[in-house]
């Protein structure tokens, strides 16, 4: 990427603030709580930070945008990216939107920490919206401060870049500042609130909309501005379905299940856990949005959830993901319905998305287990015995197969796979020793007797294989032990681990060798640690 040097942060950002152009605003200004009626936003500034400073920016999210590192890391960036300044181009907004959570309609929820900049238009010609998360109250902050904490800012920034490179759709993460002020936070909700320091990410997409837009629409019955809506978003984020009209309301939902099922195949294999699918949660792009109390499986363990509050019902977990999206677009299909009055179509598209979803998660995992296509006859079997065995002991979804992608297979041997060599072979894996078993022994020799078979049907040598499967089994995900490491420093005023983590999880499929402490297994101590083990 080339940069004029002598270009400064402001002529640098073309602004194009479409969203506020084009669609309807809340008439009244004053920020202070409220029901947003007829509007889909409402202006508000964000609040000028005592004393911010710059802990982290995404090299790759900033050229995006036509920002070198020297931009980046100079005065005017730390001012601008906490929302202490704004430039002319901007007209600051939060947006309105309802959506149900864990099940039950909420009603309004709407941007209560999160306020738009504005739109910029790059190069290419893509847009991105540029939006600061925790920059103050909105008239959607409800109960809230419009504030966040340094610790859920790095679990935000990092992770979004991390699914970046991972190759799973997200919003972005361009940049990660302290405000120098002091947020006061009950972390474990147990009635001991403590000040933390404040932090805000600007987070980038073309688009947060969000299943919750459309449905806060319908439901208080304002059709004509769910029509302009629509209509609105397909003119901006889907123009390759033509004019809006019935039929291409149909496409649109078509395309959103679609987009949809691609993002939650991804989640499924690289052991990702949203854990708060609530419809306000659920991009319109089919992006992952809003990083909460979100984790990554460890042990493979499809009833894992990393959401405290979530600990009863298990609606969020790992397992239950693919279900939840598909309820959750069977409430965009009711909130979009008005348009379309013909219930057809709209099932038609709930039912392709599971089709689709299925399709596309056998074919994934056929990538995992690095074979040439998907065979029925053979690989639902092998695959199902593989989750059963990943869940006989605690085993580590992503060192599995990491693990298997260099297990010398086709070159035989009775020798290399006698069951020892097996348990040694996957040893860095396991999370408990004394669950090795004998029945376990047997159990992973006959499934890996299985797997030899069925790749010496493909011809697949082991060196394209082992290249094939560590191009879509990452090494390093962002474990929650080594984000709440990373925090723990960042708290004590020292960012090294942050901009450590950021550097590594570029490249996740890499090995890495000087990094391979950032790939073990969870340890010991971060099982029941808050903020390893368990986030609210
Ligand atoms: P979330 O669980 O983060 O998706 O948030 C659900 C709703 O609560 C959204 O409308 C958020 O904007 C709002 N919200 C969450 N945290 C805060 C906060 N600290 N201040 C104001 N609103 C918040
Ligand atoms: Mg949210």
């Amino acid at each position: 990427m080339k940069f004029q040097d002598n270009i400064n942060l402001e002529s640098a950002l073309n602004f194009d603030n479409k969203y506020t152009r084009e669609l309807p605003a809340d008439p009244e200004t004053a920020n202070k709580t409220r029901h947003v009626a007829s509007s889909c936003y409402s202006r508000v500034l964000p609040v000028k930070a005592s004393a911010p400073d710059l802990v982290a920016y995404s090299r790759e999210m900033a050229g995006e945008i036509g920002l070198s590192p020297k931009i980046c890391e100079s005065e005017d960036f730390v001012q601008i990216f906490s929302g202490s300044r704004i430039l002319s181009g901007m007209d600051p907004y939060a947006t309105c939107y309802g959506g149900h959570q864990f099940g039950s309609w909420a009603g309004q929820l709407g941007d209560g920490r999160a306020i738009n900049l504005g739109e910029v238009v790059n190069k290419e010609g893509n847009r991105w919206v540029l939006q600061l998360k925790g920059a103050g109250p909105t008239p959607y902050s409800r109960r809230g401060d419009g504030f966040a904490v340094l610790r859920s800012s790095i679990r935000e920034f990092l992770c979004s870049e991390a699914m970046y490179h991972l190759g799973i759709p997200t919003t972005r993460a361009l940049s990660l500042v302290t405000t120098g002020d002091q947020v006061i936070r009950d972390m474990f909700y147990d009635g001991h609130p403590e000040p933390e320091p404040g932090a805000i990410v600007c987070r980038v997409a073309p688009s947060f909309t969000r299943f919750g837009n459309f449905q806060l629409f319908t439901y208080r019955g304002e059709l004509d501005l769910l029509r302009r809506f629509t209509d609105y978003t397909i003119r901006t984020d889907f123009p390759h379905l033509g004019e809006p009209s019935k039929e291409v309301y149909c496409a649109w939902f078509e395309e959103i299940c679609k987009l949809t099922a691609e993002m939650i195949v991804h989640w499924q294999r690289t052991g990702f856990v949203h854990g708060v699918m609530n419809t306000d949660n659920m991009s319109i792009l089919g992006l992952t949005i809003d990083y909460g109390p979100y984790g990554w499986l460890e042990d493979y363990d499809p009833n894992w959830t990393p959401n405290t509050t979530d600990a009863e019902g298990r609606r969020y977990c790992f397992g239950n993901q693919p279900e939840i999206a598909q309820w959750n677009l069977l409430q965009l299909a009711n909130a979009i319905y008005p348009l379309i009055e013909d219930a057809k179509p709209l099932e038609d598209s709930i039912q392709n998305y599971s089709n689709h979803f299925q399709d596309k998660w056998q074919n994934m995992m056929a990538d995992k287990l690095g074979l040439a296509n998907f065979h029925k006859t053979s690989d639902d079997a092998l695959i199902n015995e593989m989750l059963k065995l990943l869940q006989h002991l605690e085993t580590d979804m992503t060192i599995f197969f990491r693990r298997l992608a260099s297990l010398e297979v086709s070159s035989n041997t009775k020798h290399k796979s006698s069951s020892h060599n097996l348990i040694d072979h996957f040893s860095d894996a396991y999370y408990i020793e004394e669950q090795i078993n004998e029945e376990y022994k047997i159990r992973l020799n006959k499934w890996i007797e299985q797997y030899r078979a069925r790749l010496i049907q493909d011809k697949t040598p082991d060196n394209i294989r082992r290249e094939k499967m560590n191009s879509i089994n990452p090494k390093y995900i962002f474990r929650n032990y080594i984000a709440q490491l990373a925090i723990d420093k960042a708290e004590q005023g020292d960012n090294s681990m942050v901009n450590e983590l950021l550097e590594v999880l570029r490249k996740p499929y890499d090995e890495q060798p000087s990094k391979e402490a950032l790939a073990q297994r969870r340890p010991e101590w971060a099982r029941h640690r808050a903020g390893s083990a368990m986030l609210s």
